[in-house]
């Protein structure tokens, strides 16, 4: 779909100049304080930062918004299925930034009727029964959120996984009605990342330490071997190409290896 037929969805349209720059990929040579800073002038307060808690690059995101705009807004999905490190992340940051993080869970009905119908552990039997759960869980939660916002931030780096080599710094989001999705540092490295993080000593979930380059719900994230691809460690028993929750891919081809 044309960027601007996205666009033209939405009920209150971008002004040009926003539009022009991201239909051009006008910021690829932006800094992510450059991209946020403008972000934030455009948006705020109807731009969010989609963190979960369980990767550096959100902590780093959540870090440099907040010295932009204090009253920037985070949100977490709350699968039901998250380990406790991630939610004594949370607390800590509301300590460390006084931080309203928006905690987003998915409908209790939907949550109910898939378990009796397919079990608590769904998951593991199929790459369809996986990727019901975090429709569930994860895609739908996201969908109903994102209404109330124009733009949204996310951690995404090119070289996190296959399925990301192409990610832009600002994109239209199709799948979420047309909003702008912002990615900024989308070019940065893993030790980008983790430099920030000693620089300007952001808090991290601790199971970082632990072998986890990435947490996410605890049946679906192990520690992964040093020198393993990051992102092994979740959904492990998948081929590589499947290994995303259906957040960040186009609708008709979650799950299917873009
Ligand atoms: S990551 Fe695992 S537990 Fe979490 S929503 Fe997806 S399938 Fe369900």
């Amino acid at each position: 779909m044309p960027a601007s037929a996205v666009d033209l969805q939405r009920e209150k349209p971008f002004e040009d100049e926003v539009l022009a720059l991201v239909q051009q990929n006008g910021a690829e040579s932006w800094s992510p304080q450059e991209i946020l800073t403008w972000g934030i002038k455009n948006f705020h307060p109807r731009i969010t930062l989609s963190a979960s808690f369980g990767a550096a690059e959100g902590m780093v995101l959540l870090d440099m918004m907040h010295r932009i705009e204090p009253e920037s807004r985070v949100f977490v999905l709350d699968t039901g299925r998250l380990p406790q490190a991630v939610y004594d992340l949370i607390d800590r940051v509301r300590g460390r930034y006084g931080k309203a993080v928006e905690v987003v869970m998915p409908e209790a009905e939907r949550v109910e009727a898939m378990v009796r119908e397919h079990g608590m552990n769904l998951f593991y039997e199929s790459l369809e029964r996986r990727q019901l759960c975090c429709q569930v869980r994860k895609v739908e939660p996201l969908r109903r959120h994102l209404k109330d916002f124009d733009a949204y931030v996310t951690g995404l780096r090119r070289d996190q996984n296959v399925t990301r080599s192409d990610t832009p710094k600002l994109q239209l989001d199709a799948n979420h009605g047309g909003l702008v999705k912002l990615n900024p540092i989308a070019d940065w490295s893993h030790e980008d990342v983790w430099s920030y993080v000693r620089d300007h000593n952001v808090p991290v979930n601790r199971l970082h330490r632990e072998g986890y380059p990435s947490v996410g719900c605890a049946p679906c994230t192990r520690a992964v071997q040093p020198g393993d691809d990051p992102r092994s460690g979740r959904w492990w028993w998948e081929n590589a190409e499947t290994r995303e929750c259906g957040l960040h891919v186009d609708e008709e081809d979650q799950g299917s290896g873009i």
